[in-house]
């Protein structure tokens, strides 16, 4: 790196999709030649890049901005929150420029504005899988932008469209890319994974001499056989989810679904208007734990949302028992600006929220210890994220079982005499021999 190189700091707010939006971006400027810098502290300029799903994400998007300007002054803004460009100029007039989600271009120009680009390409800075901010052993693949459905609590399709998905092959090329440069687990994220292909009418393109279905199953049959962990976020429960079992019983795919449920009431979710039908879908969690016993299901719901009465609330305790979820986050109803469930009838008080909330989370909580204890005695395969000291300078390793996803489900902290011979991102075989509600003990048995 010359000293010429101007440098840029970024700070990513919001959900992996946006993480995904700052990666692009970052690789492009790498290749620029730009230099990368996680202080204010001498960057030429920093990008804050967004989240405006719910006005805490918009308060703590605002405050960081602010932060951003204090510290260092050349702030460019991008991400959902770009959308709302008066919010922002009318707090802060100052920042350089304003953008939305994905306009890449638009960030890359602002950037040449405030710091120009140093002459000559630098390709070659730039490693063949991109820029990645989450560690290197795991990675996002986004598979589409955009959604088709209209929930009337949700502004996603407003800011970033309709459903837009990715050809499979070029999915896949990045899948590949990403597994050569040593990523061993693979998220796969979008805002409706089910729905992948649909707006290209499941074309097909060639990945590897044959032709894929831009479909999900058949999507998720190719990144099996990339002899790495790949795990399936934002499904809905669609009948075409029933053929991905077989991947999973196979162990092709992780045995994990990430399914947003958001509620059970049948008039709630009609008033949220949420995609599929929550009827029969207990017996279909059923057949899928009898295909794939080691089956977690993680979920999120929102409590208190316009209208929910006491009753609807406890219809939602009494299938969340029933359904015995594996992991699963609460949240209570926020209004968001421009969501058509803003004018809805029947707010639900904060107090009412907050009780149900606690409730909920209660309920999940002993749910969890039970599958939780389940574990214990049995033999889990551990990628590890982490390898630590406990609190007495034992060595300890930090993983995830498969059925725990980074930064949102439970760890496995593994005893070992020593770790030399394993590293972060490999897999381990470990005895589980204690659980609490979320997180698990165990002893390394053997290096996979
Ligand atoms: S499925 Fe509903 S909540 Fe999810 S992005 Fe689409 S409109 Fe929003």
């Amino acid at each position: 790196m010359t000293k010429a190189s101007p440098k840029v700091g970024i700070i990513s707010l919001g959900c992996p999709k946006a993480l995904v939006d700052s990666e692009r971006i970052l690789t492009r400027l790498r290749a620029e030649g730009y230099e990368l810098t996680p202080s204010y502290e001498g960057a030429d300029t920093v990008i804050v890049n967004t989240c405006g799903f719910l006005d805490s994400a918009k308060a703590e998007s605002l405050e960081a901005i602010g932060e951003a300007l204090a510290e260092n002054g050349k702030v460019i803004v991008t991400g959902c929150m770009g959308t709302d460009e008066a919010a922002i100029r009318s707090a802060y007039p100052n920042v350089l420029n304003v953008s939305g989600p994905h306009q890449y271009e638009a960030v890359v120009n602002a950037v040449h504005e405030a710091a120009p680009p140093p002459s000559g390409a630098f390709t070659s800075l730039v490693p063949p899988e991109g820029i990645k901010l989450t560690p290197r052993h795991y990675a996002y693949l986004k598979i589409s932008e955009g959604c088709n459905h209209r929930c009337s609590f949700c502004i996603i399709p407003q800011i970033r469209g309709d459903l837009q998905s990715r050809p499979a092959a070029r999915v896949l090329a990045e899948a590949e890319r990403l597994v050569k440069a040593g990523v061993k687990e693979l998220l796969v994220i979008s805002q409706d994974t089910s729905a992948y292909g649909l707006d290209l009418k499941y074309a097909e393109s060639e990945f590897r001499g044959r032709p894929v279905a831009a479909r999900m199953t058949d999507l998720a049959r190719e990144l099996g056989e990339m002899d790495v962990w790949v795990r399936l976020h934002y499904v809905y429960p669609y009948p075409s989810v029933d053929d991905v079992m077989p991947l999973m019983a196979a162990g092709k795919v992780l045995p994990y679904l990430d399914i947003p449920f958001q509620h059970a009431s049948p008039s709630v979710l009609k008033a949220m208007r949420r995609p599929a039908h929550q009827e029969q879908v207990i017996e279909r969690i059923k057949r899928w734990r009898a295909e794939v016993p080691d089956l977690t299901l993680r979920s999120t719901f929102i409590v208190g949302f316009p209208g929910e009465t006491e009753d609807d609330f406890e219809y939602l305790l009494d299938w969340l028992e029933e359904a015995e979820l594996d992991r699963v986050g609460c949240f209570k109803y926020e209004a968001v600006d421009g969501a058509p469930a803003n004018a809805l009838p029947g707010a639900v008080d904060e107090e009412v929220k907050e009780e149900r909330w606690h409730r909920f989370m209660e309920a999940q909580r002993q749910i969890s210890e039970v599958r939780m204890a389940r574990k214990v005695g049995t033999l889990q395969d551990i990628i590890v994220d982490e390898l630590g000291e406990t609190e007495d300078g034992e060595p300890v390793i930090i993983g995830r079982s498969k059925g725990d996803a980074p930064e949102i489900d439970g760890t496995v902290y593994l005893a070992a005499e020593d770790y030399e011979h394993i590293q972060v991102g490999s897999i381990v075989t470990a005895r589980i021999t204690g659980a609490d509600d979320y997180d698990l003990w165990g002893e390394v048995e053997e290096k996979v």
